[in-house]
């Protein structure tokens, strides 16, 4: 990646949004740009992984932590459901080529996929 990532910059507080949490590898923030009542963001710090498929198949203990921080923030910040979106390729909506998981909780019985 010739660019630092925008969640790159934001985990070195270059610009500004809260770290909501983090583990040893991984770390969370709101989405700018809620989708749901939570709409969280969980990143991993380093920026190698452009999306899950090369994540998955370079470190899949890394993704399992994604997962897991994921898991915690569903019960910390809903009742512990959450939907758990990776945006993979332009034609799906990826816009930030840095691997991020998006975790959507909080009420979506009413919301079919894609809707
Ligand atoms: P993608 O479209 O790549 O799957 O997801 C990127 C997400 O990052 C979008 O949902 C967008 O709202 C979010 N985003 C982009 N820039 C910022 C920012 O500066 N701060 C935060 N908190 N979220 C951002």
């Amino acid at each position: 990646m010739s660019e630092t990532s925008i969640f790159t910059r934001i985990y070195a507080g270059e610009i500004p949004s809260e770290i909501i949490a983090e583990t040893e590898n991984a770390f969370a923030i709101r989405d700018i740009h809620p989708q749901a009542p939570v709409h969280l963001l969980v990143i991993p710090k380093t920026e190698e992984y452009r999306n899950v498929v090369e994540l998955a198949a370079g470190d899949p203990d890394l993704l399992g932590e994604l997962i897991g921080l994921a898991n915690t923030l569903a019960a910390e910040h809903a009742d512990g459901d959450f939907r758990l979106i990776f945006n993979t390729g332009p034609h799906a909506g990826q816009t930030v080529f840095h691997v991020h998981a998006h975790v959507l909780a909080g009420g979506l019985e009413e919301k079919t996929l894609g809707a």
